[in-house]
């Protein structure tokens, strides 16, 4: 990196470290303890069911499957930096996110963005929701029919550069651990063969796409085809784009962040960065345009991986968590007389999951038919999930409603950054580092993981933290700093209002003197 202001100590500050909670607080500058955005899915208490940060069934999908429901930010309690400069130019501003993930690109962009764009696991296509439009932009209906996709069916990826490279940093490219997802018919090693078992473009090989830097090359695609037709950057109004390459962390997930897989994806999109920088640059200017690259979170290696011969965690299924905590209630408070098996909400698709996010949600009905004490229970619940092999730690609701963490501690300030009254659970749990316990998934076409992300620690919490663009002085800058710092840095650039329940601070440190915002 030649240019730019690079934050070499930027952590969330936020628990669990997962993909919506991130990429909410980017452009919102605020926690999920404001964002509302706790998790990319949990327990709704008001209806009794699993949602997700972005679902939304008053709306339905454009471009995708017929008649699927849609998606919308209307979870997202905080407005963004878009919002902001939406309102301050009447929407003179454009605010679009684009990402393979609905979450991905609508998080980022905010409740009044003009658009958002994900890519459709059903048909390969770019689609929005009716939240945004009645119909799809033309442009976008047009860049779908070129069936780009389609044209990956049987594609080859392979290395980039030669495997002596890749053996040097990321060790050989069969592990036992990778690919655990034997649904993917994909294989171990390179090349990877890219059908997704197909025989034709469909469905499986569209699923497939996401595990593959193809994904990439189909955003950059997009995003520029995005800044040609919506005219982006071509006024005197600050147009804000935002696109989040979500290729990077399935690789990650099915292959392990030290695989070889995960270091030619690292070495592919910085290469796509620069194709879509470029096109920036000769469309609208980079001394014109702030570039911001980050990430939504960090990544733990997988719990298998080897030093000195011996593993450094432990994975087992959240099953087997679930029955210890249940198994303990029923211990405890059965013996009353007491039926006992639904103090705890499970909910789910195909198995009834009862903890999520590391989150146990207690039934309060049950409690109060029964007469038992919810604090109490809370702590019970604590006790019992402590007794479990890899968990570290408990905090209650009882604690994290009354303030009662300490924020000097860093793991509590964690997790009470990232608790949501009405949307957490009753009891947060904390593993030991490295220790996993897997979900199984809903869908059993759905990737079972061979690494994963959510805890506090810092390998999860650590991400790049660059801002470029003619306001910042280049250089790596060692002060402390959190992704819910950009989002104020940038509105005090651009001389607007920061996002309603921004926290963060502003990067001064990095902020030429006597910047004024050149306008063409
Ligand atoms: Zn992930």
């Amino acid at each position: 990196m030649r240019e730019g202001a690079s934050w070499i100590d930027a952590n969330y500050d936020h628990m669990p470290t997962y993909t919506a909670p991130g990429h909410a607080s980017l452009m919102t500058g605020a926690w999920p303890w404001k964002n509302g955005i706790v998790a990319n899915d949990w327990f709704e208490r008001e209806t009794g069911r699993k949602v997700s940060s972005v679902t939304d069934d008053a709306t339905t999908l454009l471009e995708g499957r017929a008649g699927a429901r849609g998606y919308s930010p209307r979870r997202l309690l905080c407005s963004t930096v878009g919002d902001e400069l939406r309102q301050a130019s009447s929407n003179r501003s454009t605010v679009i996110g684009i990402s393979a993930k609905a979450r991905s690109a609508i998080l980022p962009a905010g409740q009044h963005a003009s658009a958002a764009y994900w890519y459709s696991l059903d048909n390969g296509n770019m689609v929005s929701s009716t939240f945004y439009f009645n119909r799809a932009p033309e442009w976008v209906t047009q860049f779908n029919q070129r069936r780009m996709t389609d044209g990956w069916f049987g594609a080859r990826w392979d290395r980039l550069l030669p495997e002596t490279e890749y053996l040097k940093r990321a060790g050989k490219d069969d592990e036992p651990w990778e690919n655990l997802d034997e649904t993917s018919k994909d294989s171990n090693t390179f090349p990877h063969v890219v059908t997704g078992g197909a025989t034709r473009p469909e469905k499986a090989f569209y699923r497939a796409i996401d595990y593959t830097p193809f994904s990439n090359d189909l955003l950059v695609a997009f995003a520029e085809e995005a800044i040609r037709k919506e005219q982006l950057g071509a006024d005197d109004e600050t147009d804000v784009l935002t696109v989040s390459f979500s290729a990077n962390d399935h690789v990650g997930h099915r292959f392990g962040p030290n695989s070889q897989e995960v270091m030619d994806m690292a070495l592919r999109v910085d290469r796509q960065i620069g194709t879509l920088l470029d096109f920036v640059d000769e469309h609208v200017g980079l001394r014109n345009t702030v570039v911001v690259f980050t990430a939504d979170h960090g990544v733990s290696p997988v719990p298998e991986y080897e030093i000195a011969g011996r593993p450094i965690g432990r994975r087992a299924p959240e099953s087997d968590l679930q029955k210890a905590i249940e198994d303990g209630l029923k211990a405890r408070y059965g013996r009353r007389g007491r039926p006992a098996h639904d103090y705890i909400e499970t909910f789910g698709g195909n198995h009834e999951a009862g903890v999520i996010n590391s989150n146990i949600y207690l039934n309060q009905n049950a409690l109060r038919r029964d007469g038992i004490d919810y604090g109490e229970v809370q702590k019970v619940v604590g006790e019992l999930a402590l007794r479990m092999p890899g968990v570290k730690r408990y905090f209650t609701r009882v604690q994290l409603e009354g303030n009662r963490v300490s924020l000097a501690d860093p793991i509590a300030r964690r997790v009470r950054h990232g608790f949501f009254p009405s949307r957490s659970g009753d009891v947060v749990l904390v593993l030991d580092p490295y220790n996993f316990y897997f979900e199984t998934p809903d869908d059993p076409a759905d990737a079972r993981w061979t690494a994963t992300h959510g805890s506090p620690y810092r390998y999860d919490t650590h991400v790049p933290l660059i801002m470029m663009g003619p306001a910042f002085a280049a250089g790596k800058y060692a002060k402390p700093a959190t992704p819910a710092d950009i989002a104020p840095t940038l509105t005090k650039i651009l001389g607007s209002q920061a996002p309603s329940c921004s926290s963060g601070r502003v990067l001064a440190e990095a902020i030429k003197h006597g910047n004024k915002r050149k306008r063409r």
